[in-house]
């Protein structure tokens, strides 16, 4: 028999007697009986047998020779498949790999194309899985398929009907032209579009019908094709479609993705004015209501999600078809800006965020949707796709599949190993524990680290390193706080949450499903004249808010803001008579409101801030005041500036509310609020060439929310707010408190653009130099992001346990652990009420590869803590605290070298250390889900923290952890929205995982020196 019973799977094998060379040459010659014995051999011989150049060779030739045969197609297809698909992840990986590089794609591919070209002869299903599956391995698929004429034959077979082409074949060419270049040329075949209209209205089966629009939507996504399309009346076809299915809807068993793709499609030809003239003249509106009809009773069925989804896609239908409005602001610059320091060098601001934005702007969107699927950190470029999301699907295979050659080169540059740090010793003082011990606080000096100047200059406003000789109370910390905390805007109080300290621990509230808000919004339209003859509402719009007008300038800089605080309990109960509508306010920390625009009596169109010096727009966070109100009385609020494509808001999210009128009952703390939520591309657009933006339409988040008292006083934001000055007096507190056993330190490691203190706490439990020497470091950090304040409620939890907490296990992770955490990355970000970047405009997770020191000097100094705490004492863990707005559930983002985008990155023998600390979150922390996590390393995050400390430094356990800002779908939350308590809870979660990694690793230690 075979000698290679005895190999290994995935090592190549000798064969000695030469019995391998046999088979293969038949096998090479075609001789089907050889098909059959490789078939036949068990599995590990069979594997050994694939895994040498020439088994592989000799099995794919073999495939090509004997193409016509069914049973000899379908044995090897199966094989191959069973090869690729069994076996540990390692060995799955590098096998996948092998057969990518022997290009298999383009053997199966003229298998396929011979078949095809014979009458009556088809694939066969194990032909066309194998396709997809090394098709979605291959990177050059999209590339492949075009030039090999593989696309174009299933075209012709398509146009030609002879023999049609199954449902089966249709996904394959789906997946053909998915790559906006494959979809632009099909688009030019002759009579190809023609062809697939015919084949989808004529279809009899749903799924074919499906199969045909959905090839037609990949195609129409090309501009020039689309006004193709519109001059032979495709539009009006798609709405007789539309119409014709609509009574179907009501069935057990509804067409549900044909419909999706046929608004989808008419949303694409709603993208132009002639389009949308054309959709409306078809009878779009009609059809939409008949569709709305048959669904209404399957929406009242309670939980019939896709009825729902239906019916928002069709209102969202009707209200894109609307006429265009020029956007209110548009054109009018933003009265705030700061200007940046000059930087020296070109080579390293070519790095930054500008460059990459423009790298990214360069992609196409498909790309971008692929990218931005299951490998994305929340910061992905957005997947610019509607249409996949309302069909909620997932995009992309692992994060480096299925992309198209055109926009994705394999280059091994973008790695550079940070050599221009500055001399790292002057970081070595903010780890003075590991040589002059922990001392326990009356004994300390504080003399370790300079009182008087930082490494950077002024120690602007940090928090005494020394402890205040009488603990002060939470809000005298804060007036003392808000004092030193410098802004570009001027602010005109401290908001009352932040003022009383907004750290309440409320019930779990569920998540909150609206299913009439999109009609609501459409009947509206339809009344606005989208119908003829509908009338205008009469009310006439007028600004009730304007920031503009009230901005003072500062010339391009950022300064403290003095003394201020906040009356808003002495405004309840005081209406202002000569004011007939609500009064607005953001001018206070991380509030962002620009304008407010009264539409109706109750309805207020709100615009939020731009980020200033921004590559591109990010309009998401929110924080803003409203007073002057009716008791009970509903209040419609819609942010039209939105820009995401899709939002949590749809999917049970509600906005959060803190309400002084409920504080001074006694209730105070912020709260969920609002109903008839929803989510949607709105009417207003802005012409290309108006500087500073990008987009050029944008999405509303409108609800709709009552409160209790007349002229109360109510902030209402994105996500529970968390502030600067709010952390800075919340660690004054803590620190001056704490017990004496608790060694902590809180260094001022540099300052921000806008000069800001970057702080950095060290926390352990006293202890002489060789006891502290011999424990653990971790490192924590948080908000890079700014929007993402739940990343800071979970590291208010985390320092609370350690600072102010003293269980048996928080005691001992002290005592094992020194805890490094640098609460807020991003200071200006989050003083400003931006959602994303610095005042530098740039996104700071895309920059720790290489931070500029003038330009983003918040990572540069957190990067040479980490590349100190490597050299010093080589950390356990890093993890970095973000928030995510599309996801539910709480969860990690890692580094699985087996999933890089570099195939260098693939090494032979994979530790899975990185899993660890998932495994034990997923024990310890209901709001984990191990689901949800995620360890590719896709090319564009070679900027974050996550990727650059693992490549640069070295770290296995270099973590992204996100939370959701919505809430749980699984796990004992699941159903429930995210609240304080349970952001709070993760932090100390992660206290305890610590505790559990470094007690696993002694272990692991200890059984290495047995
Ligand atoms: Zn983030």
């Amino acid at each position: 028999m075979y000698r290679i019973a005895s190999a290994e799977d995935g090592r190549s094998i000798d064969d000695p007697d030469g019995s391998n060379d046999e088979l293969l040459n038949r096998l090479e010659a075609g001789d089907p009986t050889a098909v059959a014995e490789l078939a036949g051999m068990a599995r590990r011989e069979r594997s050994a047998l694939l895994d040498t150049a020439a088994g592989l060779h000799a099995t794919t030739l073999a495939m090509e020779v004997l193409a016509n045969d069914d049973a000899t197609i379908d044995a090897l297809a199966n094989l191959l498949l069973g090869y690729m698909q069994e076996g540990k992840t390692s060995v799955r990986t590098r096998r996948s790999r092998r057969l990518v590089q022997s290009d298999l794609l383009s053997s199966l591919q003229r298998v396929l194309i011979q078949r095809l070209s014979r009458p009556l002869s088809s694939a066969t299903d194990a032909l066309i899985d194998l396709f997809v599956v090394t098709g979605n391995k291959d990177p050059k698929t999209q590339f492949k398929v075009r030039v090999g004429g593989l696309m174009h034959t299933l075209c012709q077979q398509l146009i030609d009907n002879r023999s049609p082409l199954t449902e089966r074949l249709l996904q394959l060419l789906a997946r053909c032209i998915r790559s906006p270049r494959n979809a632009q040329l099909a688009g030019r075949i002759r009579d190809f579009t023609k062809a697939v209209m015919q084949r989808a209205s004529d279809a009899r089966h749903a799924d074919v019908m499906a199969r045909h629009l959905e090839i037609l939507y990949l195609v129409a996504k090309n501009k020039k094709t689309r006004s193709g399309l519109l001059t032979t009346g495709v539009p009006a076809k798609l709405v007789a479609l539309m119409e014709r299915i609509a009574p179907m809807l009501r069935d057990v068993d509804p067409p549900a993705e044909s419909t999706l793709l046929i608004v989808g499609l008419l949303k694409l030809f709603a993208n132009s004015r002639k389009g949308k003239e054309e959709v409306l003249s078809a009878g779009m509106v009609s059809a939409c209501e008949k569709c709305l009809d048959a669904l209404e009773t399957a929406v009242d069925k309670r939980g019939d999600k896709m009825a729902t989804q239906l019916q928002d896609a069709l209102c969202s239908l009707c209200v894109r078809c609307v006429p265009a409005e020029k956007f209110p602001l548009a054109g009018q610059p933003f009265p705030l800006s700061f200007t940046l320091p000059r930087t020296r060098t070109r080579t390293i601001s070519k790095s930054n965020g500008g460059e990459r934005v423009g790298e990214k702007r360069a992609t196409t969107s498909y790309a971008r949707a692929a990218d931005g699927g299951r490998s994305s950190d929340e910061d992905q470029e957005e997947a610019d796709d509607e249409f996949a999301e309302e069909l909620g699907e997932e995009s992309g295979g692992s994060g480096t599949s299925d992309m198209d050659d055109d926009v994705r080169e394999l280059k091994g540059d973008g790695i550079r190993v940070q050599s221009d740090m500055p001399v790292l010793s002057k970081y070595s003082k903010f780890f003075v524990e590991l040589e002059e011990g922990a001392p326990s606080k009356d004994k300390r000096k504080y003399g370790s680290v300079p009182k008087k100047k930082s490494i950077v200059g002024n120690a602007n406003g940090s928090i005494p390193a020394a402890l205040p000789p009488h603990p002060i109370s939470y809000s005298q910390a804060i007036l003392n706080q808000v004092q030193h905390t410098r802004s570009i805007q001027r602010w005109a109080k401290i908001a009352y949450p932040e003022m009383v300290g907004p750290d309440r621990e409320l019930p779990l509230q569920p998540l909150v499903f609206s299913t009439n808000a999109m009609r609501l919004v459409a009947s509206k339209a339809a009344r606005n004249g989208l119908e003829r003859g509908g009338s205008k509402d009469s009310f006439k719009s007028r600004i009730v808010y304007s920031l503009d007008s009230m901005v003072e300038g500062r010339e391009g800089g950022a300064e403290a803001n003095g003394k201020l605080t906040n009356d808003d309990r002495a405004r309840l109960g005081k209406m202002d008579a000569r004011c007939d509508h609500l009064l607005f306010e953001s001018r206070f920390e991380s509030g962002n409101l620009r304008a407010a625009i009264q539409t109706d009596k109750t309805h207020y169109e709100l615009i939020l801030q731009p980020e200033v010096n921004q590559a591109r727009d990010h309009f998401q966070w929110f924080y803003f005041e409203i007073s002057n109100c009716e008791a009970n009385a509903e209040y419609t609020f819609e942010i039209v500036n939105c820009l995401k494509t899709s939002s949590m808001f749809v999917h049970g999210m509600q906005p959060v509310a803190f309400s002084v009128g409920e504080a001074a009952a006694g209730r105070p703390g912020w709260v969920r609020v609002g109903h008839s939520i929803c989510y949607y591309r709105n009417q207003y657009v802005i012409d290309a060439d108006v500087a500073g933006h990008r987009k050029d339409r944008f999405f509303s988040l409108r609800f709709t929310f009552a409160l209790r008292h007349k002229a109360d006083v109510c902030y209402l934001a994105y996500h529970f707010p968390y502030t600067n000055s709010m952390l800075r007096a919340t660690l004054e507190c803590w620190t001056a408190r704490c017990v004496s056993s608790i060694y902590v330190r809180n260094d001022e490691i540099g300052l921000s653009l806008a000069g800001n203190a970057l702080t950095l706490l060290s926390i352990t439990a006293t202890g002489t130099a060789k006891e502290v020497a011999e424990r653990d470091t971790v490192v924590f950090t948080a908000r890079v992001h700014p929007g993402e304040s739940n990343a800071s409620w979970i590291m208010h939890g985390l320092l609370e346990y350690l600072l102010a907490c003293d269980d048996a296990i928080v005691r001992e992770a002290r005592e094992r652990i020194v805890f490094k955490c640098i609460p807020m990355l991003n200071p200006d970000g989050v003083v400003a009420g931006n959602h994303r970047c610095s005042l530098a405009g740039h996104d700071l997770n895309r920059v720790w590869d290489s931070p500029n020191r003038s330009l983003h000097p918040e990572i540069f100094h957190a990067k040479a803590i980490v590349q100190a705490a490597c050299e010093t004492c080589s950390p356990l863990l890093f993890l970095d605290l973000h928030g995510h707005s599309r996801r539910s559930n709480c969860f990690l983002y890692g580094n699985n070298p087996d999933q890089s985008w570099r195939p260098s990155d693939v090494v032979s023998s994979p530790t899975l250390e990185f899993v660890d600390t998932a495994e034990i979150l997923e024990g310890i922390a209901p709001a984990f889900s191990s689901r949800n996590c995620r360890w590719s390393v896709a090319h564009s995050k070679e900027g974050s923290a996550r990727v650059a400390l693992w490549r640069q430094l070295g770290l296995q356990r270099a973590y992204t952890m996100e939370c959701s800002y919505a809430g749980f779908e699984s796990g004992p939350y699941k159903g429930y929205q995210v609240g304080i308590s349970e952001l709070k809870e993760i932090g100390r979660n992660l206290v305890q995982t610590a505790l559990t990694l470094c007690k696993k690793d002694e272990d692991t230690r200890s059984r290495v020196v047995e």
